[in-house]
C-alpha cells in the first residue's frame, strides 16, 4: 500500500505524543525529529522535509491548544494541515475549453512511466463526464506503443487516431486535430514518446508539438516507485516545456510515497490524478486532504479535530445569538461574524450559523446572484475598514457615534462621511431586524443591509 511505512512511523510518533498529557518543548522537538526521519525514509526531498519541519515547529511552539484536544492531538492537527498544504491544499481539476471547443492534452513522461496506459484511463474518465475524447498515437518509437493504445482504447470505447510510425509526432498532432474537428471530438489526448532518461530529442519533440498546435494542458506522468528521480524529472520537464499538472502512477506499488509528497513543493504544479493499479479503472482523482488522512491513518483524532473546530463555531454562534436576543449586537460582533463568514467561505454562512435563524434567512440568501454577492462582499470590506477605524468604545457602543467621531472614522477608512452615516443606519436596521427575527417574527423577504 502507498505510504505504508511512512504511515506506520508517523502513527508511532503520535501514539507516543498522545500518551502524554502535557507536552514539553523537548517532547515536541523529539517528535519532530522522528517525523523528519520518517519523511526522509519515505524519500521525500530533503529541502521539502526541512521546510516542512520548520513550519510545523513554528506552528506547534506558539499554538494555543484547542478545547477538546490535548497537546499531542494538537500536533497531529498541525502535521495534518501541513501535509495537506504540501500536497497542494485543493483538488485541481483538468480545465476544459468552454463549450464545444476542443481541449488538447499532451501527455509527457519517461518511457515506462505509464503514459500510454494513463492516456487510456483518462479517456475513460472523460467519457464518463460526457466528453468525446480522441486518443492520438504519438509514441512512434516504442515498439508496440501504438498497438497498446489501440487495445486499451477499444476497451474504453474510445477512438484512436494513428498514422503509423513513420510520420513525425508534430505532424501527427496537427492531422489529429483536423480529424477531431470533423469528428466532433471535444478532447484530444496526445500520447507522446518517452525515453529512458531525459534527453534533448525528447524535449525538442514535445516543444515542436507545442509550437505546431495549441496544447491546453501539458500533463507529466511520473512513476511513484522511482521516488526522488521522478521529482527531479518533473522539475526538469517543468523548466523545459512547462507543465500544467502531474499524474503520479504506480502509487499502488510504492510503499514510500516520497514522489507524491514532494512533487508539488518542488515544481509548484499540482497532482491531478494518481494511478493505483494496472486496470483501466485504476486512476483516482487526487485529494490532498484524503491523502493526508490516509497517511496519518488517524480517523479518530482527525474527526475529534473536526468536532473541536465545529464546537468553537457553535460556541461563538450561541454567544452571538444570545447577544442578538438582547439586542446587544455591536460592531465587534459584526467584525467577528464577518471573520467567521470568511472562514466558512460564504455570505450565507453568517445567518446559517445563528441558531433559529438559519433556515429562513439562508433561503433568502440563495437568491443573491453572483454579481450581487460580489458587490455585497465588496461593501462588506468597506464596512470592515470603517469599523477598524473606530475606537474600541465606539465599537461596543455605537450610540457614541456623533458627527465629529463619524468624521474621524470616514477619514481613517478613506470614505466620505455619508458612507459612514449610511453604514451606521444600516447596522441599526440590521440589529432591529435581527431582534425581530430571533423573536420568531417575519421570516421571508429579508434583505441584507450591506
Ligand atoms: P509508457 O511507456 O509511459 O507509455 O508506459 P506504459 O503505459 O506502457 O506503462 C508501463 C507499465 O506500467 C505497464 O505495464 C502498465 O500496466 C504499468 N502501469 C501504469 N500505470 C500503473 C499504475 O498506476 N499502477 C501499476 N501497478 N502499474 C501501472
Amino acid at each position: 500500500m502507498a505510504f505504508e511505512s511512512l504511515s506506520e512511523k508517523l502513527q508511532n510518533v503520535f501514539k507516543n505524543l498522545k500518551r502524554k498529557g502535557r507536552l514539553t518543548e523537548a517532547d515536541v522537538k523529539e517528535a519532530l525529529k522522528e517525523i523528519k526521519r520518517a519523511l526522509l525514509a519515505a524519500d521525500v526531498s530533503f529541502k521539502v522535509v526541512r521546510n516542512f519541519i520548520k513550519t510545523v515547529e513554528e506552528r506547534s511552539v506558539g499554538a494555543d491548544v484547542m478545547n477538546g484536544l490535548n497537546p499531542g492531538q494538537m500536533v497531529v492537527k498541525i502535521v495534518n494541515e501541513e501535509l495537506v498544504n504540501l500536497m497542494g491544499s485543493e483538488t485541481t481539476e483538468i480545465q476544459f475549453q468552454p463549450g464545444k471547443a476542443i481541449t488538447v492534452i499532451m501527455m509527457a513522461g519517461l518511457q515506462g512511466a505509464g503514459k500510454t496506459t494513463t492516456a487510456a484511463k483518462l479517456a475513460g474518465i472523460f467519457t464518463k463526464k460526457g466528453k468525446k475524447p480522441l486518443l492520438v498515437a504519438g509514441d512512434i518509437y516504442r515498439p508496440a506503443a501504438i498497438k497498446q493504445l489501440e487495445v486499451n482504447a477499444e476497451k474504453q470505447g474510445v477512438e484512436v487516431f494513428s498514422m503509423g510510425d513513420q510520420v513525425k509526432p508534430p505532424e501527427i498532432a496537427k492531422a489529429a486535430l483536423e480529424y477531431a474537428n470533423k469528428n466532433n471530438n471535444d478532447v484530444v489526448i496526445l500520447d507522446t514518446a518517452g525515453r529512458l532518461h531525459i534527453d534533448e530529442d525528447m524535449m525538442s519533440e514535445l516543444q515542436e508539438i507545442k509550437d505546431t498546435i495549441t496544447v491546453h494542458q501539458t500533463i507529466l506522468v511520473i512513476d511513484a516507485m522511482t521516488g526522488q528521480d521522478a521529482v527531479n524529472v518533473a522539475a526538469e520537464f517543468n523548466e523545459k516545456i512547462g507543465l500544467d499538472g502531474v499524474i503520479v502512477t504506480k502509487l499502488d506499488g510504492d510503499t514510500r510515497g516520497g514522489a507524491a509528497l514532494s512533487v508539488k513543493a518542488v515544481t509548484g504544479k499540482p497532482i491531478l490524478y494518481v494511478g493505483m493499479g494496472e486496470k483501466l479503472t485504476d486512476l483516482e482523482q487526487f485529494y490532498p486532504e484524503r491523502m493526508a488522512s490516509r497517511i496519518l491513518g488517524m480517523g479518530d483524532v482527525l474527526s475529534l479535530i473536526e468536532k473541536a473546530e465545529a464546537d468553537i463555531d457553535e460556541e461563538k454562534a450561541k454567544e452571538m445569538s444570545k447577544k442578538l436576543k438582547k439586542a446587544q449586537f455591536d460592531f465587534d460582533d459584526f467584525l467577528e461574524s464577518t471573520k467567521q463568514m470568511k472562514n466558512m467561505g460564504g455570505l450565507g454562512s453568517i445567518m446559517g450559523m445563528l441558531p433559529g435563524l438559519g433556515g429562513g434567512m439562508a433561503k433568502g440568501m440563495k437568491n443573491l446572484s453572483e454579481d450581487e454577492t460580489d458587490q455585497a462582499e465588496k461593501n462588506m470590506g468597506r464596512m470592515e475598514a470603517m469599523i477598524y477605524s473606530m475606537t474600541p468604545e465606539e465599537r461596543r457602543n455605537p450610540d457614541l457615534l456623533n458627527p465629529s467621531r463619524k468624521h474621524r472614522i470616514a477619514k481613517g477608512a478613506g470614505v466620505d462621511i455619508a458612507e459612514v452615516n449610511r453604514m451606521v443606519k444600516q447596522f441599526n436596521e440590521m440589529k432591529k431586524m435581527m431582534k425581530t427575527m430571533t423573536k420568531g417574527g417575519k421570516r421571508g423577504g429579508f434583505k441584507l443591509p450591506f
